[in-house]
């Protein structure tokens, strides 16, 4: 008897310590309300949001959440730190924002990649981001990583004319002086509208510049985290099983959108935006929200490097971490202790199927990471675009060439004696040469009509459309110039660089249509004769 009652005393004991901090917890019954600053108009960019509202997650997790629609001049950081709301949809530039003594804590990252770029429109003056100086820019808040971009690329912000953001791509296409030349987007929507509205523009892509920051971020104020950690910790996983269910039931949720938040958007926008924002969060995650302190680290290394952060910025105290609050730690310890005593056998029973459970999520995501590489469209070794990518894109391009009754060129680019750079100084130092060919690559393949990508080993191809023959091998002397006079030391040539080989094959605009076989054929044979007559040299072929 005396057992059996101090059994139960053990058992009310631990289960008050362990009720204690959950106790201020809120119930689907007794939901704590918070309202969320969206940083746009409302779109498929929300769709996680949507989804969780919709089947009942933030309820569940004892949230009742408001949603404020944003627009271009919100300004997010403050806003929250203010009280406007009790979270957020930032991005990386709340980095700058708390650097500046905003006390902000960033919660989770919605999007691993952002989806900020440059759209301009197409003038023949403007081939490159550096083209904006004397120019009008168009912004939103917080695009500091936009400006990050503008500053690596060597652009002279102070030339540039930056007026505030009317809301919509359609100022490209302006008559008079609200005419601008070129706009903050993001790439999933604003393209797709500049379309639609028969807008000619061209894309400038931090990326290009391994500018690859978190986009959509969420947020809160420290304060909030202060006082509600597990509020902060629900909305992140509700939202994140939000956009787990959106990503599965894609046109429901764009229904929903179209009822219920943004009657006016149509349908195809919102299917191509979400295909487009799922780019932005399969690339290369784990789960949906998911966020490092290293990539953290990077980001700031990178908002420093451009001036957009002083040197002595800090991450302490900028990331969230559900340090629940912890009272009387030591009595929690030991109710925890009395708990594995007294139900040991059913921890352990726990252990081994959680055990199980874990075996078989590692397997889905083996298996989901195996499906995730045979998405992916970029070479994981230099970052240009692969194979699979090339093929496609190429076809695209020929299509569009007939379209519109343009030249393409294709340039198939080749490493020389690469097998010797291999045997002489290793396969690492082989890959370090490749992706050093393909920055020079990527450097001069920025306009919208031309990409670059590797193709083989240590095989390239860039796709240029719209270039005359004189053009496409001005194009290709360029580049074999730039990796001559990189002066990557190779120990077996005559010279002892490395170097590259070059054929190109332009199809004036009259040839057009051709395939993709006849045009990569004719470029093959060039870069066969290029290797022939002794290497190092670029060998113009035209489709006739
Ligand atoms: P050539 O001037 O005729 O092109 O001579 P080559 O030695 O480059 O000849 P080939 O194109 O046949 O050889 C390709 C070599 O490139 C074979 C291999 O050693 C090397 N290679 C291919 N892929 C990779 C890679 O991913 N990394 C490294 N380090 N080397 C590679
Ligand atoms: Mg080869
Ligand atoms: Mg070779």
């Amino acid at each position: 008897m005396g057992l059996f009652r101090l059994i139960t005393c053990l058992v009310i004991f631990l289960f008050a310590g362990i009720a204690t901090p959950s106790a201020q917890a809120n119930t689907p019954d007794n939901p704590l309300k918070v309202r969320v600053q969206l940083k746009w108009f409302h779109q498929y960019q929300f769709a996680g949001f949507y989804a969780a509202l919709e089947q009942g997650y933030f309820r569940r997790a004892g949230l009742d959440v408001e949603l404020i629609e944003g627009h271009p001049e919100v300004d997010l950081a403050r806003t929250v730190v203010d009280g406007g709301a009790e979270f957020g949809v930032g991005n990386s530039s709340l980095l700058i924002d708390f650097n500046q003594g905003l006390p902000v804590v960033a919660v989770a990252a919605i999007f691993q990649h952002s989806p900020f770029v440059i759209l301009a429109r197409v003038d023949p003056k403007i081939r490159t981001v550096k083209d904006l100086e004397g120019r009008t820019l168009m912004g939103e808040s917080h695009s500091a990583e936009l400006t990050a971009y503008l500053k690596k690329a060597g652009v002279d912000l102070a030339k540039v004319r930056q007026v505030i953001h009317s809301g919509s791509v359609k100022s490209l296409a302006a008559n008079g002086p609200e005419r601008v030349d070129a706009t903050t987007a993001y790439i999933s929507t604003e393209p797709v509208e500049a379309s639609q509205y028969g807008i000619p523009y061209q894309i400038f892509n931090p990326r290009e510049l391994n500018i690859d920051l978190y986009g959509d971020t969420l947020f809160t104020s420290q304060r909030f985290a202060r006082e509600h950690p597990q509020a902060v910790a629900a909305m992140r996983d509700a939202l994140a099983e939000g956009w787990r269910y959106a990503y599965r039931h894609q046109a429901e949720i764009i229904d929903l959108i179209l009822e219920k938040y943004h009657p006016r958007m149509d349908r195809m926008t919102l299917t191509l935006e979400a295909q487009s924002l799922y780019n932005l969060f399969l690339a290369d995650i784990v789960d949906i929200g998911y966020m490092s302190r290293t990539r953290w680290q990077e980001i700031a290394r990178i908002f420093a490097e451009t001036g957009l952060l002083p040197a002595s910025y800090t991450l302490d105290g900028f990331l969230f971490t559900p340090d629940a609050p912890m009272p009387g730690w030591a009595y929690q310890a030991l109710a925890w202790a009395a708990l594995v005593l007294l139900f040991g056998g059913l921890l352990i029973a726990y252990i081994v199927s959680l055990n199980r459970r874990l075996r078989l999520s590692l397997a889905q995501l083996e298996a989901a990471n195996a499906g995730l590489a045979e998405l992916s469209t970029t070479d994981a070794l230099t970052g240009l675009f692969n194979r699979r990518h090339f093929d496609a894109a190429l076809d695209r391009e020929l299509a569009r060439a007939t379209r519109h009754t343009q030249a393409i060129a294709l340039l198939m680019i080749d490493v020389d004696e690469f097998k010797k750079y291999n045997d002489a100084l290793g396969h690492p130092a082989g890959d370090a040469c490749l992706r050093r060919i393909a920055d020079i690559l990527r450097d001069n393949a920025q306009r919208a009509s031309e990409f670059a990508a590797r193709i083989g080993g240590e095989e390239f191809a860039i796709v240029a459309g719209g270039l005359t023959p004189d053009e496409a091998f001005a194009l290709a002397e360029r580049i074999r110039r730039e990796v001559a006079d990189a002066g990557i030391v190779h120990p077996s040539r005559d010279d002892g660089r490395v170097s590259i080989s070059i054929g190109v094959n332009c199809a004036p605009p009259d040839r057009v249509p051709l395939t993709a076989r006849e045009l990569i054929a004719g470029a093959d044979a060039a870069l066969y004769r290029a290797k022939r007559e002794g290497r190092n040299r670029s060998i113009l072929h035209i489709a006739e």
